[in-house]
Protein backbone atom coordinates (compact mmCIF):
# COMPACT_ATOMS: atom_id res chain seq x y z
CA UNK A 1 0.00 0.00 0.00
CA UNK A 2 1.35 3.37 -0.24
CA UNK A 3 2.57 5.49 2.19
CA UNK A 4 0.54 9.04 3.20
CA UNK A 5 2.48 11.71 3.20
CA UNK A 6 3.08 14.76 5.09
CA UNK A 7 5.45 17.11 5.74
CA UNK A 8 5.90 18.79 9.69
CA UNK A 9 8.26 21.17 11.79
CA UNK A 10 8.58 18.33 14.89
CA UNK A 11 8.09 14.61 14.70
CA UNK A 12 8.25 13.43 18.16
CA UNK A 13 8.44 9.44 18.33
CA UNK A 14 7.48 8.19 21.92
CA UNK A 15 4.44 9.59 24.03
CA UNK A 16 5.69 8.71 27.43
CA UNK A 17 6.12 11.83 30.14
CA UNK A 18 9.06 13.48 27.53
CA UNK A 19 7.56 13.10 24.36
CA UNK A 20 3.45 13.87 25.36
CA UNK A 21 5.25 17.21 27.45
CA UNK A 22 7.32 17.73 24.98
CA UNK A 23 4.90 17.84 22.37
CA UNK A 24 2.62 19.88 23.98
CA UNK A 25 5.18 22.87 24.38
CA UNK A 26 6.11 22.87 21.19
CA UNK A 27 2.87 22.51 19.58
CA UNK A 28 2.04 25.55 21.33
CA UNK A 29 4.90 27.70 20.65
CA UNK A 30 3.37 27.32 16.96
CA UNK A 31 5.30 24.52 15.70
CA UNK A 32 3.59 21.89 13.71
CA UNK A 33 3.73 18.33 15.59
CA UNK A 34 3.32 14.74 15.03
CA UNK A 35 3.50 12.29 17.83
CA UNK A 36 4.05 8.42 16.91
CA UNK A 37 3.08 6.22 19.80
CA UNK A 38 3.47 2.19 19.90
CA UNK A 39 0.52 2.27 22.44
CA UNK A 40 -2.84 4.54 23.23
CA UNK A 41 -2.39 7.57 25.58
CA UNK A 42 -5.02 7.06 28.55
CA UNK A 43 -7.12 10.25 29.18
CA UNK A 44 -8.42 8.56 31.79
CA UNK A 45 -5.90 7.30 34.76
CA UNK A 46 -8.08 4.15 35.85
CA UNK A 47 -6.92 3.01 32.39
CA UNK A 48 -3.25 3.66 32.96
CA UNK A 49 -1.37 0.22 33.58
CA UNK A 50 1.52 2.46 35.45
CA UNK A 51 1.73 1.83 38.84
CA UNK A 52 4.67 3.87 39.72
CA UNK A 53 4.21 7.15 41.90
CA UNK A 54 6.63 9.76 40.76
CA UNK A 55 8.54 11.67 43.23
CA UNK A 56 9.12 14.84 41.42
CA UNK A 57 12.01 17.87 42.93
CA UNK A 58 11.16 21.13 43.25
CA UNK A 59 13.06 21.87 40.11
CA UNK A 60 10.68 19.67 38.50
CA UNK A 61 7.32 21.34 39.95
CA UNK A 62 9.02 24.86 38.90
CA UNK A 63 9.33 23.68 35.10
CA UNK A 64 5.76 22.06 35.35
CA UNK A 65 4.00 25.27 36.94
CA UNK A 66 6.21 27.50 34.81
CA UNK A 67 4.49 25.83 31.24
CA UNK A 68 1.34 25.50 33.15
CA UNK A 69 0.97 21.87 33.71
CA UNK A 70 1.39 21.59 37.57
CA UNK A 71 -2.17 23.07 38.54
CA UNK A 72 -4.33 20.64 37.12
CA UNK A 73 -1.52 17.69 38.64
CA UNK A 74 -1.37 19.83 42.30
CA UNK A 75 -4.91 17.90 43.84
CA UNK A 76 -3.25 14.53 42.95
CA UNK A 77 0.34 15.54 44.72
CA UNK A 78 1.86 14.43 47.87
CA UNK A 79 4.00 16.12 49.65
CA UNK A 80 7.35 15.06 50.54
CA UNK A 81 7.69 16.78 54.31
CA UNK A 82 10.59 13.64 55.57
CA UNK A 83 12.45 11.43 54.21
CA UNK A 84 13.96 8.61 56.49
CA UNK A 85 16.90 6.74 55.23
CA UNK A 86 18.17 3.68 56.85
CA UNK A 87 19.55 -0.04 56.56
CA UNK A 88 17.79 -2.92 58.09
CA UNK A 89 19.53 -4.60 60.76
CA UNK A 90 22.21 -1.86 61.11
CA UNK A 91 22.77 1.64 63.71
CA UNK A 92 22.57 3.98 60.75
CA UNK A 93 20.05 6.26 60.05
CA UNK A 94 19.10 9.64 58.47
CA UNK A 95 16.51 11.80 58.51
CA UNK A 96 15.58 14.77 56.57
CA UNK A 97 13.55 17.39 57.15
CA UNK A 98 11.60 20.33 54.42
CA UNK A 99 11.72 22.34 57.26
CA UNK A 100 15.33 22.61 58.60
CA UNK A 101 15.99 22.95 55.12
CA UNK A 102 13.95 26.04 55.06
CA UNK A 103 11.62 24.50 52.42
CA UNK A 104 7.54 23.62 52.25
CA UNK A 105 8.81 20.30 50.80
CA UNK A 106 11.36 17.76 49.72
CA UNK A 107 9.60 16.57 46.80
CA UNK A 108 6.02 16.00 45.70
CA UNK A 109 4.72 12.87 44.67
CA UNK A 110 2.55 12.37 41.54
CA UNK A 111 0.94 9.21 40.41
CA UNK A 112 2.01 8.08 37.09
CA UNK A 113 -1.39 7.88 35.38
CA UNK A 114 -2.53 11.24 36.40
CA UNK A 115 0.55 12.71 34.36
CA UNK A 116 -0.62 10.60 31.50
CA UNK A 117 -3.75 11.53 31.90
CA UNK A 118 -2.97 15.44 32.05
CA UNK A 119 -0.95 15.26 29.43
CA UNK A 120 -3.15 13.24 27.03
CA UNK A 121 -6.11 16.19 27.79
CA UNK A 122 -3.21 18.97 27.57
CA UNK A 123 -2.37 16.97 23.88
CA UNK A 124 -5.84 17.33 23.11
CA UNK A 125 -6.25 20.90 23.47
CA UNK A 126 -3.17 21.62 20.76
CA UNK A 127 -2.69 20.85 16.91
CA UNK A 128 -0.73 18.26 17.45
CA UNK A 129 -2.07 15.26 15.69
CA UNK A 130 -1.21 11.78 17.68
CA UNK A 131 -1.11 8.97 15.86
CA UNK A 132 -1.49 5.57 17.97
CA UNK A 133 -0.70 2.08 17.75
CA UNK A 134 2.10 3.06 15.15
CA UNK A 135 5.50 1.09 14.46
CA UNK A 136 8.91 2.69 13.27
CA UNK A 137 9.77 1.02 9.70
CA UNK A 138 12.15 3.55 8.67
CA UNK A 139 14.10 6.18 9.39
CA UNK A 140 16.15 7.92 6.08
CA UNK A 141 18.93 9.99 5.81
CA UNK A 142 18.15 13.61 6.37
CA UNK A 143 17.84 15.48 3.01
CA UNK A 144 16.71 18.82 1.47
CA UNK A 145 16.06 20.28 4.89
CA UNK A 146 14.08 17.28 6.27
CA UNK A 147 14.38 13.68 7.81
CA UNK A 148 11.66 11.15 6.48
CA UNK A 149 10.20 8.74 8.98
CA UNK A 150 8.06 5.92 7.86
CA UNK A 151 5.69 4.96 10.27
CA UNK A 152 3.00 2.29 10.02
CA UNK A 153 -0.31 2.05 11.61
CA UNK A 154 -3.94 1.14 12.05
CA UNK A 155 -4.54 3.07 9.17
CA UNK A 156 -1.72 2.24 7.11
CA UNK A 157 2.00 3.64 6.33
CA UNK A 158 2.82 7.03 6.72
CA UNK A 159 5.72 9.04 5.56
CA UNK A 160 6.62 11.89 7.29
CA UNK A 161 9.24 14.44 6.29
CA UNK A 162 10.24 16.32 9.57
CA UNK A 163 12.64 19.37 10.19
CA UNK A 164 13.15 17.67 13.50
CA UNK A 165 12.48 14.49 14.68
CA UNK A 166 12.44 13.65 18.78
CA UNK A 167 13.57 10.17 19.47
CA UNK A 168 11.18 10.00 22.79
CA UNK A 169 10.78 6.24 22.89
CA UNK A 170 12.47 5.34 25.64
CA UNK A 171 15.42 3.45 26.96
CA UNK A 172 15.09 0.24 24.25
CA UNK A 173 14.43 3.40 21.53
CA UNK A 174 14.20 1.85 18.03
CA UNK A 175 14.69 5.23 16.52
CA UNK A 176 17.93 5.72 18.73
CA UNK A 177 19.07 2.47 16.87
CA UNK A 178 17.98 2.92 13.43
CA UNK A 179 19.89 6.42 13.47
CA UNK A 180 23.10 4.10 14.54
CA UNK A 181 23.42 5.52 18.14
CA UNK A 182 25.37 3.69 20.18
CA UNK A 183 24.64 3.15 23.68
CA UNK A 184 26.54 1.82 26.90
CA UNK A 185 23.74 -0.76 28.73
CA UNK A 186 24.17 -1.93 32.01
CA UNK A 187 21.59 -4.45 32.71
CA UNK A 188 21.81 -4.43 37.63
CA UNK A 189 21.02 -7.78 38.22
CA UNK A 190 17.83 -6.36 40.32
CA UNK A 191 14.19 -5.76 39.37
CA UNK A 192 11.73 -3.18 40.72
CA UNK A 193 7.86 -4.26 42.17
CA UNK A 194 5.57 -1.55 41.95
CA UNK A 195 2.75 -1.02 43.85
CA UNK A 196 0.38 1.02 46.04
CA UNK A 197 -0.16 0.04 49.37
CA UNK A 198 -2.92 1.81 52.11
CA UNK A 199 -0.67 1.65 56.02
CA UNK A 200 -3.25 1.88 58.81
CA UNK A 201 -1.28 4.77 60.52
CA UNK A 202 -1.09 7.53 58.55
CA UNK A 203 2.22 8.37 56.56
CA UNK A 204 2.45 12.29 57.62
CA UNK A 205 4.31 12.90 54.10
CA UNK A 206 6.95 10.95 55.06
CA UNK A 207 9.02 8.81 52.83
CA UNK A 208 11.17 5.49 53.57
CA UNK A 209 14.14 4.80 52.10
CA UNK A 210 15.20 1.56 53.59
CA UNK A 211 18.39 -0.30 52.47
CA UNK A 212 17.90 -4.19 52.98
CA UNK A 213 20.43 -6.97 51.36
CA UNK A 214 18.47 -7.30 48.63
CA UNK A 215 18.46 -4.26 47.47
CA UNK A 216 16.35 -0.75 48.46
CA UNK A 217 12.86 -0.41 49.50
CA UNK A 218 11.17 3.02 49.24
CA UNK A 219 7.60 3.81 50.23
CA UNK A 220 6.70 6.92 48.63
CA UNK A 221 3.58 9.23 50.57
CA UNK A 222 1.03 9.92 47.96
CA UNK A 223 -2.57 11.49 48.32
CA UNK A 224 -5.81 9.69 49.88
CA UNK A 225 -3.08 7.99 52.79
CA UNK A 226 -1.70 5.90 49.86
CA UNK A 227 1.82 4.62 49.74
CA UNK A 228 3.54 3.92 46.48
CA UNK A 229 6.05 0.96 47.04
CA UNK A 230 9.22 0.49 45.00
CA UNK A 231 10.65 -2.64 46.22
CA UNK A 232 13.95 -3.34 44.54
CA UNK A 233 15.41 -7.15 44.56
CA UNK A 234 17.29 -9.65 42.76
CA UNK A 235 14.84 -10.87 39.48
CA UNK A 236 14.39 -14.40 40.92
CA UNK A 237 13.21 -12.75 44.31
CA UNK A 238 10.96 -10.46 42.69
CA UNK A 239 9.19 -12.87 40.09
CA UNK A 240 8.61 -15.07 43.20
CA UNK A 241 6.73 -11.93 44.44
CA UNK A 242 5.11 -11.35 42.19
CA UNK A 243 3.74 -14.97 41.71
CA UNK A 244 2.42 -14.62 45.43
CA UNK A 245 -1.30 -13.38 46.37
CA UNK A 246 -1.81 -10.20 47.03
CA UNK A 247 -1.90 -10.99 51.03
CA UNK A 248 1.25 -13.26 51.56
CA UNK A 249 3.36 -10.32 48.98
CA UNK A 250 2.14 -7.83 52.06
CA UNK A 251 3.33 -9.86 54.31
CA UNK A 252 6.51 -10.31 52.95
CA UNK A 253 6.45 -6.39 52.84
CA UNK A 254 5.76 -6.11 55.94
CA UNK A 255 8.58 -8.26 57.44
CA UNK A 256 11.08 -6.57 55.08
CA UNK A 257 9.53 -2.94 56.25
CA UNK A 258 8.49 -3.50 59.93
CA UNK A 259 4.97 -2.14 62.01
CA UNK A 260 6.29 1.64 61.95
CA UNK A 261 2.86 2.81 59.72
CA UNK A 262 1.23 -0.37 60.96
CA UNK A 263 -0.48 -2.66 58.99
CA UNK A 264 0.18 -2.52 55.02
CA UNK A 265 -3.02 -3.25 52.92
CA UNK A 266 -2.26 -3.29 49.08
CA UNK A 267 -4.43 -1.73 46.87
CA UNK A 268 -4.47 -2.09 43.18
CA UNK A 269 -2.04 -3.83 40.64
CA UNK A 270 1.73 -4.68 40.68
CA UNK A 271 3.91 -4.55 37.88
CA UNK A 272 7.81 -5.12 37.49
CA UNK A 273 10.10 -3.25 36.09
CA UNK A 274 13.90 -4.63 35.16
CA UNK A 275 16.52 -2.37 36.03
CA UNK A 276 19.04 -0.80 33.62
CA UNK A 277 21.13 1.75 32.99
CA UNK A 278 21.45 3.13 29.42
CA UNK A 279 23.92 5.84 28.15
CA UNK A 280 23.68 7.06 24.59
CA UNK A 281 26.73 7.93 23.45
CA UNK A 282 25.94 11.07 21.70
CA UNK A 283 22.59 13.08 22.27
CA UNK A 284 22.08 14.05 18.42
CA UNK A 285 22.60 13.13 14.92
CA UNK A 286 21.40 14.95 11.15
CA UNK A 287 18.23 16.61 12.23
CA UNK A 288 17.52 13.83 15.40
CA UNK A 289 17.86 14.48 19.07
CA UNK A 290 17.12 12.37 21.96
CA UNK A 291 15.30 13.33 25.19
CA UNK A 292 14.67 11.35 27.86
CA UNK A 293 15.35 7.81 28.71
CA UNK A 294 16.42 7.37 24.98
CA UNK A 295 19.66 9.47 26.18
CA UNK A 296 19.69 8.55 29.91
CA UNK A 297 17.87 5.32 31.66
CA UNK A 298 18.70 5.22 35.26
CA UNK A 299 18.28 3.03 38.15
CA UNK A 300 15.76 4.77 40.05
CA UNK A 301 16.96 4.25 43.71
CA UNK A 302 17.55 7.83 43.35
CA UNK A 303 14.23 8.96 41.80
CA UNK A 304 15.88 11.20 39.23
CA UNK A 305 15.10 9.48 35.66
CA UNK A 306 11.76 11.57 34.88
CA UNK A 307 13.48 14.91 37.03
CA UNK A 308 16.53 14.28 34.76
CA UNK A 309 14.23 14.39 31.86
CA UNK A 310 11.93 17.33 32.01
CA UNK A 311 15.36 19.12 32.51
CA UNK A 312 15.74 17.76 28.95
CA UNK A 313 12.43 18.77 27.83
CA UNK A 314 13.27 22.45 28.74
CA UNK A 315 15.92 22.76 28.07
CA UNK A 316 15.11 21.58 24.33
CA UNK A 317 11.46 23.41 24.33
CA UNK A 318 13.62 26.51 24.88
CA UNK A 319 16.03 26.17 22.12
CA UNK A 320 13.58 25.54 19.70
CA UNK A 321 10.65 27.70 20.71
CA UNK A 322 11.44 30.12 18.45
CA UNK A 323 13.53 28.49 15.80
CA UNK A 324 12.19 28.99 12.21
CA UNK A 325 14.41 25.70 11.12
CA UNK A 326 14.53 23.31 14.74
CA UNK A 327 16.25 20.83 12.75
CA UNK A 328 19.30 22.85 12.48
CA UNK A 329 22.92 21.65 13.27
CA UNK A 330 23.87 24.61 15.74
CA UNK A 331 20.56 24.30 17.45
CA UNK A 332 21.08 20.57 18.37
CA UNK A 333 24.86 21.23 19.32
CA UNK A 334 23.63 23.62 21.62
CA UNK A 335 20.68 21.38 22.84
CA UNK A 336 23.60 18.66 23.39
CA UNK A 337 26.12 20.90 25.39
CA UNK A 338 23.64 22.49 27.74
CA UNK A 339 22.70 18.80 28.69
CA UNK A 340 26.13 16.81 29.01
CA UNK A 341 27.36 17.67 32.11
CA UNK A 342 23.73 17.57 33.91
CA UNK A 343 23.07 14.19 32.37
CA UNK A 344 26.83 12.82 33.18
CA UNK A 345 26.24 13.93 36.90
CA UNK A 346 23.08 12.86 38.01
CA UNK A 347 23.61 9.51 35.34
CA UNK A 348 27.01 8.87 37.25
CA UNK A 349 25.81 9.49 40.35
CA UNK A 350 22.65 7.13 40.10
CA UNK A 351 25.06 4.45 38.84
CA UNK A 352 27.72 4.17 41.44
CA UNK A 353 24.72 4.04 44.18
CA UNK A 354 23.06 1.67 42.24
CA UNK A 355 26.18 -0.73 41.88
CA UNK A 356 27.44 0.20 45.37
CA UNK A 357 24.04 -1.60 46.42
CA UNK A 358 24.31 -4.59 44.74
CA UNK A 359 28.02 -4.66 44.64
CA UNK A 360 28.53 -6.95 47.74
CA UNK A 361 25.19 -7.52 49.44
CA UNK A 362 26.93 -7.87 52.56
CA UNK A 363 29.69 -5.49 52.67
CA UNK A 364 28.30 -3.00 51.56
CA UNK A 365 25.42 -1.67 54.61
CA UNK A 366 28.43 -1.28 56.60
CA UNK A 367 29.34 1.80 54.14
CA UNK A 368 26.60 2.68 53.72
CA UNK A 369 25.71 3.20 57.59
CA UNK A 370 29.24 4.68 58.28
CA UNK A 371 28.04 7.52 55.55
CA UNK A 372 24.41 7.80 56.95
CA UNK A 373 26.07 8.29 60.30
CA UNK A 374 28.10 10.76 58.48
CA UNK A 375 25.45 12.90 57.03
CA UNK A 376 23.43 12.74 59.88
CA UNK A 377 26.34 14.93 61.82
CA UNK A 378 27.15 16.97 59.61
CA UNK A 379 25.02 19.79 58.62
CA UNK A 380 26.88 21.09 55.06
CA UNK A 381 26.96 17.57 53.55
CA UNK A 382 23.17 16.80 54.69
CA UNK A 383 22.45 19.94 52.80
CA UNK A 384 24.28 19.55 50.03
CA UNK A 385 22.72 16.17 49.40
CA UNK A 386 19.13 17.63 50.37
CA UNK A 387 19.88 19.94 47.81
CA UNK A 388 20.73 17.68 45.19
CA UNK A 389 17.91 15.01 45.90
CA UNK A 390 15.15 18.47 45.85
CA UNK A 391 16.77 19.55 42.32
CA UNK A 392 17.67 22.84 43.66
CA UNK A 393 20.50 23.38 41.28
CA UNK A 394 20.38 26.22 38.80
CA UNK A 395 16.98 25.36 36.86
CA UNK A 396 17.03 25.76 32.99
CA UNK A 397 13.47 27.75 33.45
CA UNK A 398 15.08 30.88 31.76
CA UNK A 399 14.69 28.79 28.77
CA UNK A 400 11.17 28.53 28.83
CA UNK A 401 10.60 32.30 28.39
CA UNK A 402 9.58 32.11 24.91
CA UNK A 403 7.04 29.63 25.05
CA UNK A 404 3.65 30.99 25.20
CA UNK A 405 1.85 30.88 28.69
CA UNK A 406 -1.27 28.66 28.81
CA UNK A 407 -3.67 30.41 30.30
CA UNK A 408 -6.19 31.35 29.80
CA UNK A 409 -6.30 29.15 26.92
CA UNK A 410 -3.67 27.15 24.94
CA UNK A 411 -1.88 30.27 22.21
CA UNK A 412 -2.80 30.00 18.64
CA UNK A 413 -0.67 29.74 16.04
CA UNK A 414 1.43 32.78 15.12
CA UNK A 415 -0.51 34.30 11.81
CA UNK A 416 -4.06 33.20 13.47
CA UNK A 417 -6.32 34.58 15.39
C1 LIG B 1 10.36 1.58 39.10
C2 LIG B 1 10.65 2.96 38.61
C3 LIG B 1 10.40 4.06 39.41
C4 LIG B 1 10.72 5.34 38.98
N1 LIG B 1 10.47 6.40 39.82
C5 LIG B 1 10.88 7.64 39.45
C6 LIG B 1 10.70 8.74 40.34
O1 LIG B 1 10.19 8.60 41.45
N2 LIG B 1 11.13 9.97 39.93
C7 LIG B 1 11.70 10.16 38.70
O2 LIG B 1 12.10 11.29 38.39
N3 LIG B 1 11.86 9.14 37.84
C8 LIG B 1 11.46 7.88 38.18
N4 LIG B 1 11.60 6.85 37.30
C9 LIG B 1 12.13 7.10 35.94
C10 LIG B 1 11.01 7.46 34.93
O3 LIG B 1 10.08 6.40 34.85
C11 LIG B 1 11.60 7.71 33.54
O4 LIG B 1 12.64 8.63 33.64
C12 LIG B 1 10.52 8.25 32.58
O5 LIG B 1 9.55 7.24 32.34
C13 LIG B 1 11.14 8.67 31.24
O6 LIG B 1 10.11 9.05 30.36
P1 LIG B 1 10.28 8.88 28.78
O7 LIG B 1 9.05 9.53 28.19
O8 LIG B 1 11.62 9.33 28.35
O9 LIG B 1 10.26 7.31 28.50
P2 LIG B 1 9.10 6.26 28.70
O10 LIG B 1 8.31 6.58 29.91
O11 LIG B 1 9.76 4.92 28.61
O12 LIG B 1 8.13 6.46 27.44
C14 LIG B 1 8.49 6.02 26.14
C15 LIG B 1 7.23 5.98 25.27
O13 LIG B 1 7.61 5.60 23.95
C16 LIG B 1 6.73 4.59 23.46
N5 LIG B 1 7.47 3.83 22.44
C17 LIG B 1 8.45 2.92 22.63
N6 LIG B 1 8.90 2.48 21.43
C18 LIG B 1 8.20 3.14 20.47
C19 LIG B 1 8.20 3.14 19.04
N7 LIG B 1 9.05 2.37 18.34
N8 LIG B 1 7.33 3.94 18.38
C20 LIG B 1 6.47 4.74 19.07
N9 LIG B 1 6.43 4.79 20.43
C21 LIG B 1 7.28 4.00 21.12
C22 LIG B 1 6.33 3.81 24.70
O14 LIG B 1 5.11 3.13 24.50
C23 LIG B 1 6.22 4.93 25.74
O15 LIG B 1 4.93 5.52 25.72
C24 LIG B 1 11.29 5.54 37.70
C25 LIG B 1 11.53 4.44 36.87
C26 LIG B 1 11.23 3.16 37.33
C27 LIG B 1 11.54 1.98 36.43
Amino acid sequence: MKARRRNCDVLIIGAGPVGALLACVMARAGHQVVLAERGRRKADPGHSRDTRGYALSAGSVTILDDLGYWAPLMEHAEAIKEIHVSRRSGFGGVVMDASSHGVAALGQVVPAARIEAMLATALAATDAQLLEQTRLEQLEAAADGRRGVVIAGPDGRHRVAARLVVAADGSSSETRSAAGIEVLRRRYDADALVFDIEPSRPHRGRAFERFTPEGPLALLPQSGGRMNIVWVAPPEACAARLSLGEVDRVKALQRAFGWRLGRLRAVGPVACFPLEMVRARRLHDQRLVLAGNVAHGLHPVAGQGLNLSLRDVAVLAGVLSRASDPGIPELLSAYSRARASDIERVATATDFLARGLLADRGLLPHALGGAMLLLDRVDPLRRAWAAQAMGLQPLPRQSLRAIPTLSPKPSARPGQS
